[in-house]
């Protein structure tokens, strides 16, 4: 492959980048960072933007002619920089890093505290909004399935529905199912409902969903996180 013309200064970085993974930041030439990435070899990812781009999109191809200056950090595994890389997305906001900007790409489980009677759900959204959100996770199916197993095990509401339902209104097929305690019947009170979210909860922080994310219970931005066991990298302060 015909590599792009590139600098002195930024050949001496390429050829110095570890085959192991991390996040890279790269920086115009006024030393604004205009796009963060992560890699399993820093080495293979960063140099691939530099190769002929026939394969570049537009977008790409200008924040290459932009790139005057490349750093990276090392960490231990893919899910660490995945990690890394969204906090740091979230510092510095990077402007080629447009479709990460709004955490759409990183799947999380909430529990909706705010509501009387909290729901286990499925997101890419993390607010502020006084949830409890597990994650990142790394397969967003398994992050679904685990979501669908939770509620039908401690039999949670999954709809949003008001309780209690208006004298014409019916339950879903979930009570019908055994799926739901029926909290909308009243057949539930809120602190009953409330023990069960307890303990859905600390199921969910003691499972590991595909590659198993991080250690114990923090706060970052504001809003709460429950992370599972494994890792040593915690979520930054943003
Ligand atoms: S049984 Fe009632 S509370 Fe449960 S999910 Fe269905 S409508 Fe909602």
């Amino acid at each position: 492959m015909v590599p792009v013309k590139i600098s002195e200064h930024l050949q001496g970085i390429l050829d110095t980048l570890p085959a192991k993974p991390g996040c890279y930041l790269m920086k115009n030439a006024e030393g604004t960072i205009i796009y963060v990435g992560k890699a399993i070899s820093l080495k293979n990812r960063v140099r691939s933007y530099f190769h002929a781009d026939t394969g570049h999109d537009q977008k790409t191809r200008r924040l290459v002619r932009e790139i005057a200056h490349i750093e990276w950090i090392l960490v231990g595994s893919e899910l660490e920089a995945l990690i890394l890389e969204m906090n740091l997305i979230k510092k510095h906001r990077p402007k080629y890093n447009i479709r990460l900007k709004d955490d759409k790409r990183y799947p999380y489980i909430a529990v909706t505290m705010t509501e009387d009677y909290p729901r286990i759900i499925f997101t890419r959204k993390l607010q502020w909004d006084g949830f409890k959100y597990f994650g990142p996770y790394t397969d967003a199916g398994a992050a679904r399935n685990m979501v669908s197993l939770i509620n039908a095990l401690f039999k949670l509401k999954t709809c949003r529905r008001d309780i209690p339902l208006k004298p014409h209104e019916r339950p879903c097929l979930n009570y019908q199912m055994k799926k739901c305690m029926g909290a909308c019947l009243g057949l539930i009170t809120r602190e009953e409902y409330a023990e069960l979210v307890g303990n859905a909860v600390k199921f969910l922080s003691r499972r590991r969903i595909s590659s198993p994310p991080f250690q114990g219970e923090g706060r970052c931005s504001g809003m709460f996180f429950s992370l599972s066991t494994g890792s040593r990298v915690r979520p930054m302060a943003i």
